[in-house]
Parts: C-alpha cells; sequence; structure tokens
C-alpha cells in the first residue's frame, strides 16, 4: 500500500520551525562551554558562530512547540507510529528524488529564511567532505534528514517529525529542552515511566531505548534496513537530535560499550548539521554525479522504500 501526500501540510511551517530549533541549539552550544571532540571538525573552526540572527522570537516559537511536543510523544504513541512504521511503505523513490520531494514540499520561497532542504543537505555533506572525512560519513550528511518527507507521509504534526529527541518509558530528564513542559504528559509521573530507569536498565545500550519519535528514528529504520553504512552512520542518523544525550551528558547510563565509540561518532557528525548552514549555497546540478555514485556506492537498491 502506498499512501498518498497530505496536501494540506504547511512544508514552510515545518522548516521556519526546524530553522528556530536549530537556533536555539546553536545558542545552547554557545552558553555551554565546549569540550573537546574525539575528531574536532576544522571547517568552522574560523567561523563567528555569534553571526546567526536574533533568537528571541526563536525561542518564544521553540518553547511553544515543545510544549506540544512534550505532552504527545508517550509510550503508548511511540508504539503505534513504530506499528504503523512497519506495516506500511509510505513512498517508493530513489535517495536524489526523495531529496527533490522533500524540496518541493518544503517550499524554499520563504524570503528571509533560510536554506532549502536540499541546500542544507549538500552544505553538510560538502563540509564533511572538505574536512577529509569518510565517504560514508559524506553519504550521511546527505541524507541524514530526509526522514523529514514523514511530516507529508502520516505523521500528526510537526512534533512527531522535528525537535530535539528524548527516550519514552523513563523519567524525562532534566537535560532536555524544557523540561518544564513535561508535567501535562500522561507518563510523567507514572508508576513506571515516571521512574529514574523506567522500562529500562542500566548498562541495556541506546539501541534498545525508545527515542521520542520523529525524523531521525525513522530514516535510521530505513536506512538501517537498505543499505550498507556502517553502525556509525547509523547512529549519526538515529541520534542526531538527541541533544540531552550528546550534548548535556545525560541518561549515560543505559549506555553499552558500543555506546561510547557511537556518542564519539555522533558528536562529530553535529558541527556539520548546525554550523554548515552559513557556508556558501551549494550548486546542486554541479554536485550531483559525484552524490549519485556515492549513493550508489552504499545503498544496493536504487529505489528505495519509504
Ligand atoms: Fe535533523
Ligand atoms: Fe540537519
Amino acid at each position: 500500500m502506498t499512501i498518498s501526500v497530505q496536501e494540506d501540510r504547511d512544508g514552510q511551517a515545518l522548516e521556519s520551525l526546524s530553522d528556530n530549533i536549530d537556533a536555539v541549539n546553536i545558542l545552547k552550544g554557545q552558553i555551554k562551554k565546549e569540550k573537546a571532540m574525539h575528531e574536532a571538525s576544522e571547517f568552522d573552526a574560523n567561523k563567528d558562530k555569534t553571526q546567526f540572527r536574533q533568537y528571541e522570537d526563536a525561542c518564544d516559537r521553540v518553547k511553544n512547540f515543545y510544549r506540544e511536543q512534550h505532552e504527545k510523544q508517550t509510550v503508548a504513541y511511540n508504539l503505534k507510529a513504530r506499528n504503523d512504521f512497519k506495516f506500511k511503505t509510505r513512498a517508493e523513490m530513489t535517495i536524489w528524488e526523495a531529496m527533490e520531494k522533500l524540496n518541493t514540499l518544503i517550499d524554499e520561497s520563504d524570503p528571509d529564511t533560510s536554506l532549502s532542504q536540499i541546500e542544507h543537505l549538500l552544505q553538510s555533506a560538502e563540509a564533511i567532505r572538505r574536512d577529509g572525512k569518510p565517504r560514508w560519513m559524506q553519504l550521511t550528511g546527505l541524507i541524514h534528514d530526509l526522514g523529514k518527507l514523514l511530516f507529508f507521509y502520516g505523521a500528526e504534526g510537526q512534533w512527531d517529525v522535528v525537535g530535539d529527541t528524548f527516550p519514552v518509558g523513563c523519567a524525562f530528564d532534566k537535560g532536555i529542552i524544557y523540561p518544564d513542559t513535561f508535567k501535562n504528559n500522561p507518563d510523567h509521573g507514572h508508576e513506571v515511566y515516571g521512574t529514574k530507569n523506567g522500562i529500562y536498565t542500566p548498562g541495556c545500550g541506546m539501541d534498545n531505548i525508545m527515542l521520542s519519535w520523529g525524523h531521525d528514528e525513522y530514516l535510521y529504520h530505513i536506512v538501517k534496513d537498505q543499505s550498507t553504512l556502517p553502525a556509525e552512520a547509523l547512529a549519526m542518523i538515529r541520534y542526531h537530535s538527541f541533544y540531552p544525550w550528546h550534548s548535556a551528558d545525560a541518561y549515560t547510563e543505559f549506555m553499552d560499550e558500543h555506546d561510547h565509540k557511537m556518542l564519539e561518532a555522533v558528536k562529530a557528525f553535529n558541527p556539520y548539521d548546525l554550523y554548515s548552514k552559513s557556508d556558501d549555497v551549494p550548486n546542486a546540478e554541479v554536485l550531483k554525479p559525484y552524490y549519485l555514485e556515492l549513493i550508489d556506492e552504499f545503498f544496493p537498491n536504487k529505489v528505495i522504500k519509504w
């Protein structure tokens, strides 16, 4: 069964909210003293990270968004979303077609914001490529936000597509953005889900944690099943919005041995997502042949089930 695109989805609103979420994460990153990274990125070392636009509006809009998200991301919703995902094919198209689709759905004609989706993906990939990072990581940059297609293929709103992610099924950590907005979540104060470890045991591994449903988790499952990308790439995709973990050191008690390596990978990826947006706008047509070849290297079937 293939489900058609929902007509009434406002792509620009999603894009603008998504930009505001990034802006707030950039701001948080500036406030927090940066820790040394496993593999420091070079491309943004000389970039003035304070140049990004004013954040007060962003913070207001973002807070309203998180209030809704933090009320609605429950264990029950998570189970339902994962189940829906498993039994539906939303579309069939190549990676490049998906990039173009996302671009048309999220209209880039908004005058003062921002880049189109394709430009953001190409900028991330190009920054990774310029720094001489592996080909699989370049491809990860190219595809990392394609899960936003979910907004047009069955999501309930913006709250289950974008925004920082966090575990459900255990207590909401103070390291999550706007932690006070969880008080109306039915799982808050729940006899199991409201406890420190909830349904999990320490050391169980992040792959066994149910992260809030959104573009990261959706794309992770698609890429895991249909590509030969390495575990680090899958972690970068799955956890790129998991700021409580990769930037606030929350939920580390659930990590297993493998997750320490994955965390380093996720941290190494983050600057290419957040700080490549001020780079020169890439020319998609010029870059297309290079990336088509790269896509073919890691996706054995050209047509992907979304
Ligand atoms: Fe993202
Ligand atoms: Fe991104």
